[in-house]
């Protein structure tokens, strides 16, 4: 699905600086507040627009920043990763092309270092980790490129698979679901219609967690 120019000035305003108000949006962006409402009301249900964060700077807390290159026994990748960026601390984790596991972790002192990598080092499947701790941050930039022309990858609703082509798009209590075929679309509002029927039940937001 294609986000129009609107949809990019808001993520990139937002990316910038979280704490805009819709009237600053709607301002900055020439549209009105209304709009600026339900446009960012769908960027959330759309799981595009995760959060609004504030940014700390560890170095200046006395913490430490350490970067983790992990090789791992084969086939134990996926499950080496997931274990990894569960541990507290934690702040990103990738699987590279080259079979590895990069990841970032914030650790509150020095002294909470080894134990940190020997929490890593009995993760099962570990075969060597290599880690190197920062000494300085020389740029950080919020992670998503955001420019006109970019589109999103829309997951269905209902079963989680990213949609291939136009979207189904339907609107249920004035909030925008996606789905991918007619199928999930019937499968979606009778799971929606269980719930709301159900007493103190909220209807389903958004799509549902990807199981791993
Ligand atoms: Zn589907």
């Amino acid at each position: 699905m294609d986000l129009d120019r609107t949809d990019v000035g808001i993520l990139q305003a937002l990316q910038a600086d979280a704490r805009l108000s819709f009237r600053d949006l709607a301002r900055r962006l020439g549209v009105s507040v209304p709009t600026i409402s339900a446009r960012v009301s769908t960027l959330r249900d759309l799981g595009i627009l995760t959060g609004f964060h504030a940014a700390v700077d560890p170095e200046k807390l006395g913490q430490v920043r350490v970067v983790l290159l992990v090789r791992f026994a084969r086939g134990s990748g996926d499950a080496v990763g997931n274990r990894i960026a569960a541990l507290e601390g934690v702040r990103w984790t990738v699987r590279t092309r080259d079979d590895r596991i990069v990841a970032e972790a914030v650790l509150p002192r020095a002294a909470a270092l080894e134990e940190f990598l020997a929490r890593v080092r009995s993760v099962p499947g570990v075969a060597v980790c290599e880690h190197h701790v920062a000494t300085k941050a020389l740029k950080e930039s919020p992670r998503a490129v955001i420019e006109d022309g970019i589109a999103a990858v829309l997951s269905c609703f209902e079963c989680g698979q990213p949609i291939e082509g136009a979207p189904l798009r339907i609107r249920l209590d004035g909030r925008f679901h996606y789905l991918c075929c007619p199928s999930c679309e019937r499968l979606f509002r009778d799971r929606y219609a269980r719930v709301r029927s159900r007493a103190g039940g909220s209807p389903p937001r958004g799509r549902p967690p990807r199981s791993p």
